[in-house]
């Protein structure tokens, strides 16, 4: 993958649209924050309208998180349509306002109206797909805050921590009461 030759002229998109196929084996378009364990495979469409362009398609791809709660990394799929409509940075109209409340599944990305830089929209696509929780499974139990264990793998027998327990408190109370 050659991302120079994903950043498309504005000029250069014909009428009738540019169809656009590549693959990432590395990742590099999304390095910076998650490794791959599958290529990056993208298929985008291209049309100008106004000066605005609509970039439609599909990135697949397959990444890797580590888990919120055990550290563990995991394999994280990743099938996204990509439905982005790029405006020049200094448009800023009502209009642009009404296109953007009618059509719920539409990202806006801004452009500087030149250049379309079809790897940042990819690799923005990809980055929004990722899980606000990273969870290697819902029912995933965590790291003992004692010991650190992985407490999916095997319980580790330390007593939970009760000084923060509001009944701690009222049990002295109790006793000392009576
Ligand atoms: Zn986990
Ligand atoms: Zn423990």
């Amino acid at each position: 993958m050659n991302r120079e030759e994903l950043k498309i002229k504005f000029e250069d998109i014909p009428p009738e649209g540019l169809s656009l196929e590549f693959a990432d084996e590395k990742g590099d378009l999304i390095r910076d924050c998650y490794p791959i364990s599958h290529p990056i495979q993208a298929r985008v469409h291209l049309q100008r309208w106004g000066i605005d362009v609509k970039v439609t398609g599909e990135v697949k791809t397959e990444i890797v998180l580590s888990c919120d709660r055990c550290l563990k990394e995991f394999p994280f799929k990743v099938t996204e349509r990509i439905n982005v409509l790029l405006e020049p940075r200094a448009v800023l109209s009502r209009l642009k306002e009404e296109v953007r409340l009618t059509k719920d599944d539409l990202d806006v990305i801004f452009f500087d109206g030149v250049t379309v830089e079809v790897d940042e929209v990819v690799r923005e696509e990809i980055l929004l797909a990722v899980p606000m929780r990273k969870l290697c499974d819902e029912a995933c139990k965590g790291l003992c805050p004692v010991c650190g264990q992985n407490l999916n793998e095997k319980s580790c027998g330390c007593k939970p921590a009760l000084k923060d327990s509001p009944f701690a408190i009222l049990k002295k109370l109790v006793v000392s009461s009576g």
